[in-house]
């Protein structure tokens, strides 16, 4: 048994992650008069939401006409069909709300000349159900707008006497009885053990990127909520949904906001053709980000990709007015001078699809709270456990994400969590007492990667997975690469009980670290392959070659993945079809959001 001492906390609620969803909840538990802590591996203003660049969405009408029920038809639309209708429903109608707040607490967004907030048109976000032109509907501060929110929210939990612990690295969750009743962390400055006992524990750790080998996303983005679920032995939904987006920096793989086509950037193949029009009449370059993806592929497939490899895409701005891009686009011209050594204003970016937002994650419903489905209750609640944002699946984007739907999704949803559990966290009631069993077992596991002492380094495996999963899970699936993929990745996975650590120090140890947050990656790498070479059909972000249409009448179902060390058992559970308010009651009409074709 590993022998490590460790310091105690008690609190209501722990929020594991600062970004937009862990800084969001946080205010708002304590906006509720429950004693809060938020644990977090990075300082918060270093979370990856600080490099969202385009907006977040919410039907402000503030740019021309709008209604809560036109972004949810097309947040339904864009999750081809997947997401489930009361979540999509409540992500739509809260979000004016949420904005509001986000501008009350002090947001500086970018302003109209009637000093109305800015709102820029973003993919798949439309009029009139879909029948009417694009819409403008993506709140901004100039490209900075994650950087805006979480420093506006972290400002606001420190004056609500939120309570943060910094550099702190959750390592695992205490389940007592079936509950969350706590959650394990390592102090990574000095080495020492910290257990916080909960009420309530959230996991707001964000997505699992890094996965892959070219993603937008931050080193930090490793899924390590979803491993610790995964540990738990509860499930993680939908993890074959993996978002790429269509213009990462060739090479470099940082990204450039779709924002840069919502200013009237537009993408060229080597011919010079602006080829959206011919794939996308009606939306273009700004029809949804999996449509786009794909059809920047197939013109380099068919020998149309710019460069000497004739292998990426031109994303053109120098048509736009300089004082534009200077006044709403700042960064990204930046990105493109340091990235891609390109002046905006005279040259078009190289550009290729690259991995940037996990679809799928922890299963929860509307209010956060994490579900462990069974065959007889598909929306039962583990007690003691939230889950918010990138991490987690409400879902809200089902097998596609609309462009400026995640921002709103960390705050909406951040929001309901602190909701709900003013509602069930009683705040006179005793704190949950350490288990001390779990605790071991926990550090247990620690203490055997610390003093690994196999053939492969952390490094080399991370790489063999990312190759792996980048090869064979990327915009086009066949069955061959899928059940390649599924194959590689078991070998892959076997060898975490070979992995070596070399640094046995707990004070700064980035070796140790980094293998802890590799065993996080594992599970999430293997329930995407498996999920993907599941299931048969091709709809949002998961397009099969060899199943090219959608099968609602089998495959409207989320996956659920209960995950192994090397294998995965996949089940599934229905859709939620019903809106929170009836048509009578002002709700969207059930036919208008009925499944149909997705054309652009
Ligand atoms: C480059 C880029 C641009 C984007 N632009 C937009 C946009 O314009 N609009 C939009 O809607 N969406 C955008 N997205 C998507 C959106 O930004 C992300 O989905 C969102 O920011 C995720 O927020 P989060 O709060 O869930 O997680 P993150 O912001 O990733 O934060 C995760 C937090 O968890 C903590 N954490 C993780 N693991 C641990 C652990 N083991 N122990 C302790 N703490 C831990 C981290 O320290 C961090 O604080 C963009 C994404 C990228 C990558």
């Amino acid at each position: 048994m590993a022998a490590y001492e460790y310091e105690t906390h008690d609190y209501d609620v722990v929020v594991v992650g600062a970004g937009g969803a862990g800084l969001r909840a946080t205010l708002g538990m304590a906006e509720q008069g429950l004693r809060t802590a938020c644990v977090t591996k990075v300082f918060p203003t270093r979370s990856h939401t600080v490099a969202a660049q385009g907006g977040i969405a919410a039907s402000l009408g503030n740019m021309g006409p709008d209604s809560w029920q036109w972004h949810m038809f097309d947040t339904v639309k864009g999750s081809d069909w997947l997401g489930d209708t009361d979540a999509m429903e409540y992500l739509a109608r809260e979000a004016p709300k949420a904005v509001y707040e986000l501008e009350h607490y002090g947001v500086p967004f970018s302003r109209t000349e009637e000093g109305k907030i800015y709102q820029r048109p973003f993919g798949g976000h439309t009029t009139e159900y879909g029948d009417g032109p694009p819409v403008q509907r993506t709140c901004a501060a100039a490209d900075r707008t994650g950087h805006a929110i979480l420093h506006t929210l972290y400002g606001q939990s420190l004056k609500q006497k939120a309570e943060f612990y910094i550099e702190y690295f959750a390592i695992d969750l205490v389940m007592t009885d079936g509950a969350c009743t706590g959650v394990v962390c390592w102090k990574l400055d000095d080495g020492t053990i910290h257990v916080f006992n909960a009420k309530m524990v959230v996991l707001a750790t964000g997505g699992y990127g890094r996965a892959y080998f070219s993603a937008t996303s931050a080193h930090t983005c490793t899924g390590d909520g979803n491993g610790m679920v995964a540990r738990a032995g509860l499930p993680l939904q939908d993890m074959e949904f993996v978002q790429f987006h269509p213009t990462g920096i060739f090479g470099a793989g940082c990204l450039i906001t779709e924002g840069a086509r919502g200013e009237g950037g537009y993408l060229t193949n080597s011919e010079g053709e602006r080829f959206m029009e011919r794939y996308a009449p009606n939306y273009k370059d700004l029809a949804p980000r999996d449509y786009v993806s794909r059809c920047m592929t197939m013109e380099i497939r068919e020998g149309r990709g710019v460069g000497p490899g004739k292998d990426h895409i031109h994303l053109n701005l120098s048509h736009l007015p300089p004082e534009a891009l200077h006044l709403r686009l700042p960064g990204i011209s930046e990105s493109a001078r340091i990235f891609a050594g390109v002046d905006v204003t005279k040259e078009p970016i190289p550009v290729l699809p690259t991995v940037h937002y996990n679809m799928g994650g922890i299963p929860t419903n509307y209010w956060g709270e994490v579900l462990n489905p069974t065959k007889d209750d598909p929306n039962a609640v583990v007690p003691g456990l939230m889950a918010v944002g990138e991490a987690a699946c409400a879902s809200v984007h089902g097998a596609n994400r609309l462009g400026s739907n995640s921002l709103i999704d960390l705050v909406v949803f951040g929001r309901a969590a602190a909701i709900r559990a003013g509602k069930v966290v009683d705040a006179e009631s005793a704190v949950p007492a350490t288990n001390t069993a779990e605790v071991e077992k926990a550090l247990d596991r620690f203490d055997g990667l610390r003093h690994a002492k196999g053939a492969i380094p952390t490094a080399d495996l991370r790489l063999e997975m990312q190759k792996t999963m980048q090869a064979d899970a990327a915009v086009f699936r066949t069955d061959k690469t899928l059940a390649e993929g599924v194959e590689k990745m078991t070998g892959v996975a076997a060898k975490m009980g070979d992995i070596k650590v070399t640094d046995r120090s707990l004070i700064w140890n980035s070796d140790l670290m980094e293998t802890l947050e590799l065993t996080n990656l594992m599970p999430c790498a293997l329930a995407t392959i498996f999920g993907a070479e599941a299931r048969k059909e091709s709809r949002g972000a998961h397009a099969s070659e060899d199943h090219p249409t959608r099968d609602d009448k089998k495959w409207r179902v989320h996956t659920i993945a209960r995950i192994g060390d090397t294998d995965v058992a996949l089940s599934y559970r229905p859709v939620i079809e019903t809106p929170l308010t009836s048509e009578e009651e002002g709700g969207i009409s059930l036919k208008k959001i009925a499944p149909k074709a997705r054309t652009f």
